[in-house]
């Protein structure tokens, strides 16, 4: 029988070790899921509020367990990890304020006497998830699919099993029915038969562009909807007149956050010539400060990676744009699944530090001349998740928003996810949209009622 050991990449320990779900074993969870189905969708909104709230209340209640778990497996800094749990409370809290109202019949006038659309839940949700934030990630679609009531499956990443087990846990604790949201631990060469499986209805990916084309293709095959949320390379556009040192406090975070393995990180500073000197400077001071260490400590801001694999992409990513005439200002080096907060000078569209997603610390800086020039290098990415526009002149910054080809356009602030607002990408960001009344809206039957 297959097995599936964690490892802490801060000190390489093998932290514990899973069996894998056999064949069996999960068609067998599957059914459990599919049958609670039948009796969930039949909830009120009052009970799955009261439900969720409890689970909001679970993660504050237990903030500490649930993020040494996340630290340990992934190396994120231990206070990172502490505000990732609070904020799945509050994707919980949102949606139990919030998901009746999002899902109320729409009425519409017709020659009907009267007719509406009706939202309803679609059954068992796939969701194949990444280990960058082991419990976001996973939250921002439980919560509204639950709310909305779906059941979920999670097929989380191989190398955080122990949160995986963990979320199950936090909607256990919380009090709701079993085989609600139900933890698969599968490898990802086992999810093309859960796919294919006829009582999973619809399938969610996030992650890497190579793993949504895989899951997208299966799904597609057997005319099942996804939602799929990849890779990104949001550029930092900062203009002339921006307010340089928030600027550089707002980027620094874009960047360094969560040792800069998030999809919306601004990985690509482009910035106006004019003023590039004297803010790389300041910057520096900045990334100089940031200390690294044991991601247990709380004063840990960038921890190690979360694979050895993964730090030596990003090496092998920086060393390559050197060689092609980078200029590496500070960082580049790698130890272990450790990579030092890097960044690099004179980057231009070719190299790889540009036109490839970089998953890991390692900022690239492009000057330009013109904020025509600027719009252009930020949109010949093949990513289209968000941008960041600097700048004092709002109204200006307003227009030039709608050039951009992107999901989300920040102006003078690092792109987040906020349970508000939709979050999605467009080209090979992927597609569909999460989170707000978007989110919750992907996996129902808008149902169409008429009646004469
Ligand atoms: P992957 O995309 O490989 O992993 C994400 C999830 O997809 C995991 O649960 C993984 O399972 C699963 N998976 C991978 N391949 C398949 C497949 N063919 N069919 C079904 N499921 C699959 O990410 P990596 O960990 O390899 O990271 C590589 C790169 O992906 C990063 O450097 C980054 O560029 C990008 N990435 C983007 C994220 C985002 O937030 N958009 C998050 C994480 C990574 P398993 O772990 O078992 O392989």
């Amino acid at each position: 029988m297959a097995t599936t050991t964690s490892l802490n990449p801060y000190t390489g320990e093998a932290l514990d070790s899973y069996k894998n779900h056999i064949k069996k074993e999960v068609s067998e969870i599957i059914d459990k899921a599919d049958n609670r189905f039948y009796s969930w969708r039949e909830t009120s909104f009052s009970e799955r509020k009261k439900l969720m709230l409890a689970a909001a209340s679970e993660l504050k209640k237990n903030k500490k367990e649930y993020a040494e778990m996340m630290t340990l497996e992934m190396g994120k800094p231990i206070s990172q990890a502490i505000a990732e749990v609070e904020k799945c409370a509050w994707v919980c809290e949102y949606y139990a304020e919030n998901a009746e109202k999002q899902l109320q019949n729409e009425v519409i006038k017709t020659d009907a006497h009267k007719s509406y659309v009706s939202y309803e839940p679609l059954g068992v949700v796939l969701a194949v998830m990444p280990w960058n934030y082991p419990f976001w990630q996973v939250f921002r679609f439980a919560v509204p699919a639950l709310m909305a009531g779906n059941i979920g499956v999670l097929k989380h990443a191989s190398n955080v099993f122990g949160s995986a087990l963990n979320i199950e846990k936090v909607f256990k604790r919380a009090g709701f029915p079993d085989n609600c949201f139900t933890t698969l631990l599968i490898g990802s060469d086992a999810v093309e038969d859960v796919i294919e499986n006829e009582k999973i209805k619809a399938v969610t990916l996030t992650g890497s562009g190579p793993a949504g084309s895989s899951v997208a293709s299966i799904a597609g095959k057997n005319i099942k909807k996804t939602v799929l949320e990849l890779g990104g390379s949001n550029a930092l556009v900062v203009l002339k007149d921006c307010d340089m040192d928030k600027t550089i406090a707002t980027c620094v975070q874009a960047r360094f956050q969560n040792t800069g393995q998030s999809c919306i990180a601004g990985k690509r500073l482009i910035i106006d010539e004019y003023i590039s000197e004297e803010f790389v400077e300041k910057m520096l001071v900045k990334v100089r400060e940031l200390k690294s260490g044991d991601p247990m400590d709380q004063e840990t801001y960038i921890g190690t990676m979360a694979r050895e694999d993964l730090a030596k992409d990003i090496e092998k990513q920086v060393n390559t744009s050197v060689k092609a005439g980078a200029k590496l200002a500070i960082g580049g080096k790698r130890q272990g699944a450790y990579f030092e907060p890097t960044i690099l000078t004179n980057v231009t569209k070719n190299m790889a530090v540009f036109s490839e997603e970089t998953f890991g610390p390692a900022l690239s800086i492009t000057t330009f001349k013109t904020v025509e020039e600027a719009i252009e290098l930020s949109n010949s990415s093949k990513f289209g998740l968000g941008v960041s526009l600097f700048t004092k002149n709002i109204e200006e910054a307003e227009k030039l928003a709608l050039q951009f080809d992107e999901g989300a356009v920040f102006i003078n602030e690092l792109v987040k996810s906020d349970p508000r607002l939709p979050f999605g990408g467009i080209k090979q960001s992927g597609y569909g949209r999460e989170l707000s009344e978007h989110g919750i809206r992907e996996f129902v039957n808008r149902k169409t009622i008429f009646l004469n």
